[in-house]
């Protein structure tokens, strides 16, 4: 039997307890969405402001050279490379996560005479549709993928944690399996960025998403990183000015830039950008690896405490933490209307169709305590049925 006292000590011996001040979280919410929307860090306001009133209002256009407007994609890009593994200069930040694995994707496809694309049923559905654009995308289990990278397979493209299982794939063994077929390799850091340690090895190409742990804000920038020997080879399918060699020569024929600017297309989105680049803030001197271990810890006290309750919730992520990220899912036929009476008691969650309960645990600033708390209200909303209450199905827009 887990009780509260013993959360209280795990918080008590946290090394990143101290973070959660840094967020403006609303008192009275337990907050288990930032692996869908990143909280915000306090002091970011404040940043934004000046961005608005100084820097737009007063500096105007003089902004791009002299508040830096125009390195921010590099500047942040840099910041992202030290989070994912990556080194300096193979990272920008630009676009969405979509567009930027249409990007990777069709540069890895332009770089080999095979034409199929393998991906997972565990991917998130807009990389499986951004891809189905570029080529004919191979669909398989998320088990043993490497047994299905044939002959034929030109790029495996997976996201490396599940979005509706929180189940992680062995990064290095199918980058490594991927490569001794001949093929190359695309991941998905969008659950991963910002949650764990993570190391790319050889991988090619990744992108990954800046509102989701990275807490970057609501459409927050995303990124995208080549390999540093893959750069000077890279082509980028939208040829736009950003990724031109010289933007503001205006020739009228396009050279792509010698770095990991070729990866841009247009002109940056300043205050999403100067958003991320102040939220990561939080993260300077924050060691990765203690992120994860703090993760799997509460990942790890969730799944004891809803299964102890015994609630009829049927565990959709796996059991090892060695092969889960940093969220849960359960699964449950009345999923929605639980959800909706969770988050109507401070307890914000989300749902997946069918029938996924999901609940992300940013390890920045939720705490043990926290998980207690969701936990007991969760039992409470269960095995009370008042989820069952009319008010608790009706369906809103975005789930
Ligand atoms: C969140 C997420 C996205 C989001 O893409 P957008 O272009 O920002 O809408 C893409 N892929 C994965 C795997 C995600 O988790």
């Amino acid at each position: 039997m887990i009780h509260r006292d013993d959360c209280t000590d795990l918080d008590a011996h946290d090394p990143l307890a101290h973070l959660r001040e840094r967020f403006a979280l609303p008192a009275g919410v337990v907050y288990l969405d930032g692996n869908s929307l990143g909280a915000l860090p306090s002091h970011v306001s404040a940043r934004l402001h000046t961005a608005v009133t100084e820097e737009w209002g007063r500096d105007l256009i003089r902004s791009w050279n002299v508040n830096g407007w125009a390195d921010l994609p590099y500047r942040v890009g840099d910041r992202l490379a030290r989070l994912i593994g990556a080194p300096a200069g193979s990272v920008v930040c630009c676009d969405s996560t979509s567009v930027n694995l249409f990007k990777v994707v069709s540069a890895a496809l332009a770089s080999t005479d095979r034409t199929v694309i393998l991906s997972d049923v565990g991917n998130f559905p807009t990389d499986l549709y951004v891809m189905s654009s570029l080529a004919e995308v191979r669909i398989v289990e998320s088990e043993n993928v490497i047994d299905h990278i044939t002959s034929d397979v030109g790029v495996v493209a997976l996201t490396h944690v599940g979005f509706g299982t929180g189940r992680m794939h062995d990064m290095a063994a199918i980058t490594q399996a991927a490569h001794a077929a001949g093929a190359l390799m695309v991941w998905d850091l969008a659950h991963s960025a910002g949650a764990m340690e993570l190391d790319l090895g050889d991988a090619d190409f990744a992108v990954g998403c800046g509102y989701k742990y990275l807490n970057g804000g609501p459409g927050a920038p995303a990124f995208v990183y080549v390999r540093p020997d893959r750069i000077s080879g890279f082509r980028n399918p939208i040829t736009g000015w950003f990724g031109h060699a010289a933007p503001f020569d205006f020739d009228l024929s396009f050279v792509p830039a010698e770095g990991i600017a070729r990866a841009r297309v247009g002109t940056p989105h300043v205050l999403s950008l100067v958003a991320l680049d102040s939220a990561l803030d939080v993260f300077d001197e924050v060691d990765m690896a203690e992120v994860r271990k703090k993760s799997v810890s509460l990942t790890s006290l969730f799944i004891d405490l809803v299964q102890q309750a015994d609630l009829g919730l049927r565990l959709v992520s796996p059991l090892d933490p060695a092969r889960r990220g940093s969220q849960v899912c359960f699964a449950h036929p009345d999923g929605y209307s639980i959800i909706q009476a969770l988050i109507e008691r401070g307890v914000i969650g989300d749902f997946r169709a069918p029938d996924i309960l999901r609940f992300g645990f940013a390890p920045l600033y939720v705490s043990h305590t926290d998980v207690f708390d969701a936990v007991r209200i969760l039992v409470d909303v269960v095995s009370s049925e008042v989820f069952r209450d009319a008010r608790y199905s009706t369906k809103n827009a975005v789930t």
